[in-house]
């Protein structure tokens, strides 16, 4: 939770008093989404902090940062919390600062679901402050969170739901590099990725743990895996050489990816090598390394179907790592192709938030068509079982704080749609 500047308890040892003085919090903000904390140019520098001179207006901010964090109570989550169902589940993770950065952290997790930014801005007359804005989602994960933990509050909880017939969805959005594959696909140290550490692997691991479960034995099920990418409105199966695939749409409103590879899987050890073999498909022959893939949404598809004649669906698990979030306003690059790029990829993430946003409403018009990557995800949309989380990634450097922003306005609005219909009913 978070206290008042003001409040004598806030004090939290004799020690910081000194420093305090300077920070005069803005009276009359009680209540609201903002906490402004105005500082005052000090007469003296009486520190000489981690940055030097030559970086002393952000070593300020840093300061600024590290005062008002001695302020707040902080309880990260743990093993140990209670997991509540959700039908949809928004959270947030924030990644480590890079480890040979000079950046500041302008991100500050309290736990229980809240998430704070501290904006480092300047008034007219030049007077350096801090914008505290605070979030709130179902939970929030600092840069100490491990996949695991990670995991078990917001995937794990939607496997039971494939097997009781539903669809189940987990998406990791966020601006490029804040972590969105090394969550769903694992850590990627050097070149090779440890797929068994991410959301993909233990996903799957939960799965065959439920099917060789005695009460779900007599429905007979096999798991089937597909893993596919899409650019620029295009499918591409990354389980078969790229092969470029058509959507189609069948006048039951059904649709279909033809021709798309499904692979029979009986271990987690399956799963992981149709993982590395998608992944490697997916970053081959690019230039950099990071270039398209962070244009495309990929997609694993983990899917439950009957052992009979007709291979019945019974649910799917569909694991999305989204393209990156963060608006074409790189000038460097506003070649055509990028804006068209970027223009697909934000009504991509605009259809799916509305999607969302119906499924939460259990509204019966559901946009899916704005988008390939909502009318592949249709079924996701629609059902009683069907269950959704989705994992806003931010990282906390200063330089980021603008697409951060965007990270948590988009969450945000999702969350809130969701939280006033649980207040109606
Ligand atoms: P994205 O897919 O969102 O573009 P990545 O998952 O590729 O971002 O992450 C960018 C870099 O940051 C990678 O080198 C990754 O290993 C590292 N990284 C991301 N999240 C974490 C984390 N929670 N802990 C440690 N390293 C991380
Ligand atoms: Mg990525």
């Amino acid at each position: 939770s978070i206290k008042e500047n003001d409040e004598p308890e806030r004090v939290p040892s004799s020690a910081n008093k000194g420093r305090r003085k300077s920070v005069a919090p803005q009276e009359n903000n009680k209540g609201n989404k903002r906490l402004s904390c105005l500082v005052k140019p000090p007469d003296v520098q009486t520190k000489r902090g981690k940055f030097g001179e030559a970086s002393r207006p952000n070593q300020k901010f840093y300061e600024m940062i590290q005062e008002f964090r001695e302020t707040l109570e902080i309880t990260p989550v743990s093993a140990s919390d209670l997991i509540e169902p959700h039908r949809i589940c928004v959270c947030v993770r924030k990644r480590p600062l890079n480890k040979q950065g000079k950046e500041i952290d302008v991100v500050t997790i309290p736990g229980k679901g809240a998430l704070l930014v501290h904006e480092p801005k300047h008034k007219v007359d030049l007077t350096k402050y801090l914008d505290n804005q605070v979030f709130h989602f179902d939970y929030s994960f600092d840069e100490t969170a491990t996949n695991e933990l990670v995991y078990k509050f917001t995937a794990k909880p939607l496997v039971q739901s494939i097997f009781e017939g539903g669809m189940a969805t987990c998406f990791a959005y966020g601006q490029t590099g804040s972590g969105k594959t090394h969550t769903m696909g694992g850590d990627f140290t050097g070149r090779q990725q440890n797929s068994a550490k991410g959301i993909y692997a233990l996903a799957a691991q939960d799965v065959f743990t439920y099917l060789n479960h005695r009460r779900y034995a007599h429905l007979e099920l096999s798991a089937y895996v597909s893993f596919f990418e899409i650019y620029n409105g295009k499918v591409y199966d990354l389980l078969n050489k790229k092969a470029k695939l058509r959507v189609l749409e069948d006048d039951r409103q059904q649709v279909q990816v033809v021709g798309l590879e499904e692979i029979y899987v009986s271990t987690a050890e399956d799963v992981i090598k149709m993982i590395e073999m998608g992944s490697a498909c997916r970053t081959s022959g690019q230039t950099s390394a990071n270039a398209n893939s962070s244009r495309s949404h990929a997609i694993l598809q983990i899917v439950l179907r009957c052992n009979d004649r007709a291979s019945t669906l019974h649910g799917k698990f569909s694991l999305v790592d989204l393209a990156g979030n963060e608006r074409g306003t790189d000038v460097s690059s506003n070649d055509r192709s990028t804006l068209v790029e970027t223009a697909e990829i934000n009504r991509s993430l605009l259809a799916l938030k509305e999607c969302i946003r119906s499924l939460g409403m259990n509204s019966d018009h559901i946009p899916f068509r704005m988008s390939t990557l909502t009318k592949v995800l249709r079924d996701s949309f629609i059902g009683e079982k069907s269950r959704t989380c989705m994992i806003a990634m931010v990282s906390p450097g200063m330089a980021s704080c603008e697409y951060t922003m965007n990270t948590l306005r988009y969450a945000d609005s999702v969350y809130d749609a969701i939280s006033q219909v649980a207040e109606l009913e």
